[in-house]
């Protein structure tokens, strides 16, 4: 699962590259045989990437898909808004949007790894008995009530480790 996370920010990255480097090798105007990737920047890749950078987890594919849709369509609409649409510069549009998908896949990324590492280690403890349990990838805290002798949990701190 944490994986194919990995695996589907660099595919965003490429994505996002491919019409970033057309842009920047092409004189302005000339896109009409590279649409597909275009399109796929304008009305997919900044949504579903500042989507992924605020939500590493928890959501289906499906919803990210159609948070990522309209998202984008959003994002585009705000940097168009203010243009005359006659006058939209499709090269800088484009360069503008793939920086915004980059920056927030990158910062997707990262969210992710940090993640990884603090996931590995993580305990709460009970306030009242001391009892601990080790946390599971996906769970945190507020997945708990309280302890089994009504005490309050906590996080436990990084250094915590369990007497075996
Ligand atoms: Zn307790």
């Amino acid at each position: 699962m944490n994986k194919l996370f990995q695996k589907d920010i660099i595919f965003v990255i490429l994505l996002a590259l491919i019409p970033l480097i057309l842009t920047l090798i092409k004189g302005s105007g000339k896109y009409i045989e590279v649409v597909i990737p275009f399109v796929v920047l304008m009305f997919f890749l900044p949504g579903y990437a500042i989507f992924r950078a605020a939500y590493p987890k928890k959501t289906g594919y499906a919803a990210k898909i159609v948070v990522g849709i309209v998202l984008s369509i959003v994002i585009l609409a705000l940097l168009t808004s203010t243009t005359n649409p006659n006058k939209i510069h499709m090269k800088s549009l484009i360069q503008t949007l793939a920086e915004i998908t980059l920056f927030f896949a990158v910062v997707a990324y990262i969210r992710e790894f940090s993640g990884f590492k603090n996931k590995e280690n993580r305990y709460i403890t009970c306030k009242s008995c001391g009892g601990y349990y080790k946390l599971k990838e996906d769970e945190s805290l507020d997945d708990f009530g309280a302890c089994r002798c009504g005490g309050e949990l906590k996080y436990a701190p990084k250094y915590f480790k369990p007497e075996k």
